[in-house]
């Protein structure tokens, strides 16, 4: 694994705070998040440390398709971001998810946001993920549960990153939803 900031021996070494985004449009949205929580728990075999609010989000890209919901979890693992990722696509798969295309409906699309301070740029894997600065619907989540979260890329903290954008597409706490 290529990295900058830490070598592999570091990585091998660190308990690292991964942040994970979990997204559905296609079916029980809901309960394809919740599964996803639980499966990830025990596919990392780690436990979740956090988990915010899920957020019904107005689909960016292709617009003409249903509202996603969205929310972010955080957990300590020692594996390696690739391990991680393998993991996720496997899970993706486990429910059902067929589109290999960007922005077009899934049942469920799970991202690595943020593994430590790591910045990687590998074929298939890009951490922190490209897109986290860019969206409200990862933003807004991040900074629920972790407002003073920042990366050595960023230079700022999520909230700053948030309240310095002008997002105008639609992020709405869904209310009433119970974590087992
Ligand atoms: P998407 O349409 O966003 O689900 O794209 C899925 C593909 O993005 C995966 O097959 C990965 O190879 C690639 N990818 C690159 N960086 C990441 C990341 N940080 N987290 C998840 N997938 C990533």
């Amino acid at each position: 694994m290529q990295s900058q900031g830490n070598d592999d021996e570091d990585l091998r070494l660190l308990n690292n705070s991964v942040y994970i985004g979990l997204g559905s449009n296609m079916g029980n949205r809901f309960a394809h998040i919740e599964k996803a929580i639980s499966d990830i728990k025990h596919g990392l075999q780690t436990e979740i440390l956090a988990v915010s609010s899920i957020y019904e989000t107005s689909p960016v890209g292709v617009e003409n398709q249903p509202d996603f919901l969205n929310c972010v979890c955080l957990l300590k693992t020692t594996l390696e971001p690739r391990q991680i990722l393998n993991k996720l696509l496997e899970i993706e798969k486990s429910h059902g998810r067929s589109c290999s295309s960007m922005n077009l409906p899934r049942t469920l699309d799970l991202d690595i946001l943020l593994y430590g301070e790591l910045a990687l740029n590998e074929p298939g894997l890009i951490v922190p993920h490209p897109r986290v600065t860019e969206r409200a619907f990862v933003l807004i989540p991040l900074a629920e549960i972790s407002p003073n979260l920042t990366h050595n890329l960023w230079e700022r903290t999520v909230t700053e990153i948030l309240e310095s954008s002008t997002f105008t597409d639609k992020v709405e706490k869904v209310d009433n939803v119970r974590w087992n």
